[in-house]
């Protein structure tokens, strides 16, 4: 079996992509994040993705799949695994039929606890494809427990003096997570409204958030925090307030780089995505003897090398190492 390389990953044999930018006929979409979407005719997802993705795929014809519900074709199985990333993430596991060979694909996962992600699930497999976000050894995380008493003993901090806090996460994903996290600590919660409107999806998926939160539509009550997603949507929100202050919570805080355009007042690394050792402790928990890293740093796969697994990292365009139409032997 073989697969390809070009913006996605394509299984030729099921004429299956993964993770496809690009319009395909049949394609995965492991998670609602938009650098994993398009507008397949056959998607194939969970059915919380389909519920985030709402509309977008109104003129497809979705094939929904719980976790651990298989797909036959004539040669394979294919069966989808919670990747703990965000509401409805999966990971794909596809058997060959005649040689028993499995091959996983990731998708995005997080492995540390989420009180609104589904909890991954680690598969053993033959030929694991891996994505590398934060995979270079500078980016290993403290505790969430620790950044998040840092995150809320400042947001208090903040508030006794009078200040405004913002706290910035990503629209899908890291914000309902730190949305239930800020409830369960008893704050008052203003929801920018794309944030909002999946929040409530979250609450028809059966998430719990342990109290009342509040759509921002302009009015600000003193003394409570507004979520928010990096970016124009923050900059806009805060116009016309004063004594504003930013926390951003993002694995990126690590690097010392502008990520967002603008330091925050605090910057926390709290991400959706493993650090390095949390991405070298999973290869060794799924055992494959090849591994094909993608969407990250190539340091992971030096490092894997070195560890004596067999390991290549595809770069996307514009990065140095070998790009697309990569042939990767399989199964
Ligand atoms: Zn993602």
């Amino acid at each position: 079996m073989q697969v390809v390389f070009d913006r996605g990953v394509y299984l030729p044999e099921l004429d299956l992509w993964l993770d496809s930018l690009r319009k395909r006929d049949l394609g995965l979409i492991s998670h609602a994040h938009s650098d994993h979407t398009a507008r397949h005719s056959r998607p194939i997802l969970t059915p919380n993705t389909r519920r985030l993705l709402g509309d977008y795929l109104k003129r497809s014809d979705p094939v929904t799949l719980e976790y651990h519900e298989p797909l036959d074709t004539p040669g394979y199985t294919l069966t989808l695994y919670p990747a703990g990333h965000c509401l409805g993430s999966a990971q794909a596991l596809v058997e060959s039929k005649s040689t028993g060979g499995r091959l996983l694909y990731t998708g995005d996962i997080k492995v540390r606890p989420s009180p609104t992600n589904e909890p991954i699930e680690a598969p053993a497999c033959d030929t694991l494809v891996i994505e590398s976000t934060y995979g270079q050894p500078r980016y290993v995380f403290p505790s969430q427990e620790d950044v998040l008493a840092t995150a809320f003993r400042t947001l208090r901090n903040w508030l006794s003096k009078g200040e405004r806090p913002v706290v910035q996460g990503y629209t899908l994903g890291k914000s309902q997570e730190l949305l239930s996290h800020l409830l369960d600590e008893g704050f008052d919660v203003e929801v920018e409204n794309s944030i909002f409107e999946k929040a409530l999806v979250y609450q028809d998926a059966g998430i719990h958030f342990e109290s009342q939160f509040r759509r921002f539509v302009g009015d600000w009550p003193e003394g409570s925090v507004l979520l928010c997603p990096p970016g124009r949507k923050s900059r806009d929100a805060v116009k016309g307030f004063r004594g504003v202050r930013t926390m951003e919570l993002t694995g990126w805080a690590l690097g010392g780089g502008r990520h967002w355009g603008r330091r925050g007042d605090a910057s926390l690394p709290y991400s959706d995505h493993p650090d390095f050792n949390e991405l070298v402790e999973y290869v060794e928990r799924v055992q494959p003897t090849q591994v094909y890293t993608i969407n990250g740093f190539p340091d992971l796969a030096a490092h894997l090398r070195s560890e004596g697994y067999p390991a290549v990292h595809l770069a996307r365009n514009g990065e140095h190492q070998v790009d697309t139409g990569v042939q990767m032997k399989l199964l």
